[in-house]
């Protein structure tokens, strides 16, 4: 069946009485060239177990399933189910899970569904769950790479660097285990319903060797979210409040001080390189 064809989805849709959901990020592509760019720009080949989120009707899972040695999907709503069956089920390389990824035991699944296989996401997130779903994918450390499309606006926070507006916290834990590539954007005119957002399509290549060197990555991180929790302020007055417990101002500023920072820059101006050198100046002083 011609999955992208909105005629057809919405024939398939009614047979089955489906209603979408809202909440479960339910935005179903329907242009046909969107699917196959994604599924392409995945690189996945035939060697490769492809884990996708949310198959929705399947209009990924199939060219995944075309191109893919072995492709498991995992999809949060049951009643999804019969026509999945109709539209992928004829893909012997699929396997079809319910239930919701958050609460997957993805090492588990993968172990069982595609042993031995280089392992890569690709899917069309549900908009809801963007952060927590890929900060679970990307700290598992279970995957090569990570193909997903996601609110622009995120795409554009992941992958943006120093000095960039877009430029936070989780543009610095993506660049810590990845390197994040824009690739594409995505119209809401492709989607049923249509978002209020456009879309973007980022690849995250997962780094062999972590970007930086840290002794504490936990410390690393609590020193990054506390630069970035209080944009306005300079590092110097986020730092003291983020550590407020521990260091006293001067403390911190000696810390800045002690990697050639100016106490007066702010959060944002800083790559991972001066993160990573604060946070062991910072641990030093625990
Ligand atoms: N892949 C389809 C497509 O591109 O047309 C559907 C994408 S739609 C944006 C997101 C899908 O994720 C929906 O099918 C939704 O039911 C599913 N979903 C939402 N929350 C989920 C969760 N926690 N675990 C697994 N699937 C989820």
């Amino acid at each position: 069946m011609e999955l992208c064809s909105p005629t057809q989805i919405r024939a398939l849709l009614d047979r089955y009485g489906f209603r979408f959901s809202k909440s479960m990020g339910q935005n179903f592509l329907i242009d046909p060239s969107v699917p196959a760019r994604i599924a392409e720009a995945s690189g996945a080949d035939g060697t490769w177990g492809v884990l996708e989120i949310g198959p929705g009707i399947g209009a990924l899972t199939a060219c995944l399933c075309r191109r893919a040695g072995k492709v498991t999907a995992v999809e949060l709503d049951r009643s999804l189910e019969p026509l999945l069956a109709e539209t992928v089920g004829q893909y012997a390389n699929l396997t079809l899970r319910f239930g919701d990824v958050m609460k997957t035991d993805l090492p588990a699944l993968l172990e069982e569904t595609m042993p031995g296989m280089p392992r890569m996401v690709c899917a069309n997130l549900p908009y809801n769950i963007t952060s927590p779903v890929l900060t679970k994918l990307i700290g598992s450390g279970l995957f090569d790479a990570v193909t997903v499309m996601i609110q622009r606006e995120v795409a554009r926070r992941i992958c943006a660097g120093p000095g960039d507006g877009d430029y936070g916290a989780f543009s610095v834990f993506a660049a810590y285990h990845t390197e994040p590539k824009l690739l594409f954007d995505v119209p809401p005119s492709c989607f049923m319903p249509q978002p209020k957002v456009h879309s973007s399509v980022i690849r995250m290549e997962m780094r062999r060797e972590k970007a930086v060197t840290v002794p504490d990555e936990s410390l690393f991180f609590r020193v990054v979210r506390a630069a970035f929790a209080q944009r306005r302020k300079t590092l110097l007055n986020a730092l003291s409040a983020g550590f407020s417990r521990e260091l006293t101002k001067q403390q911190v500023e000696q810390a800045i001080s002690a990697c050639d920072l100016e106490p007066a820059v702010r959060g944002e101006r800083l790559n991972l390189t001066e993160f990573a050198a604060l946070s062991r100046q910072i641990g030093g002083l625990l």
